[in-house]
């Protein structure tokens, strides 16, 4: 047996332009976009983080990685999306969010209770999900990702000031 080894990809921290272009999405589901998925999986999982993006890992497209199995039990694989569509969106709740991209900040964040979305698995074949409270708030922060919109967006100018000085020295470093 061969074990093929997935090289982790850096994932790029605010302050980077990446992160705030909008992605492109995917025509082609080819084995660049294999090798970027198996890479962000590696970067996820060494990172311990619930989601990961593609312009994290610096690559403006339409594909964005959840990993399930730290959200349920049953999962055993992280789940990958590509072109993702958020198509409903239900109720409001307000929790505690960070992001790989904004080490050691975290903020209060309103967003939907309940989502559904669409969108590809890496086989190409059109999947279909339903979510509600923490893995809806995975799905959006990613999908928001893919915008170049970024979870601090969602704060009031209060709390953004109030963050200022930590975010001042992110985008420094
Ligand atoms: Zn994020």
């Amino acid at each position: 047996m061969t074990s093929q080894v997935n090289k982790i990809l850096p994932i790029r921290i605010f302050g980077d332009p990446v992160l705030r272009k909008k992605a492109r999405a995917i025509e082609n589901i080819d084995g660049s976009i294999d090798q970027l998925a198996r890479g962000m999986m590696e970067s996820l999982s060494q990172a311990r983080g619930l989601g990961l993006a593609a312009p994290q890992v610096g690559q403006s497209k339409a594909l964005c990685i959840i990993n399930l199995p730290l959200l349920d039990e049953k999962a055993k694989q992280p789940l990958v999306v590509i072109n993702p569509k958020i198509y409903l969106r239900e109720g409001e709740v307000n929790y505690e969010e960070g992001c790989l991209s904004f080490p050691g900040i975290y903020a209060e964040v309103n967003r939907p209770k309940k989502i559904a979305l669409t969108g590809f698995d890496l086989d190409g074949n059109e999947l279909e999900y339903e979510a509600d409270d923490i893995l809806a708030r995975v799905f959006l922060h990613e999908t928001d990702h893919l915008d170049g919109v970024l979870f601090i967006d969602h704060l009031s100018t209060i709390k953004r000031q109030l963050l200022k000085s930590k975010l001042k020295k992110l985008n420094q470093d």
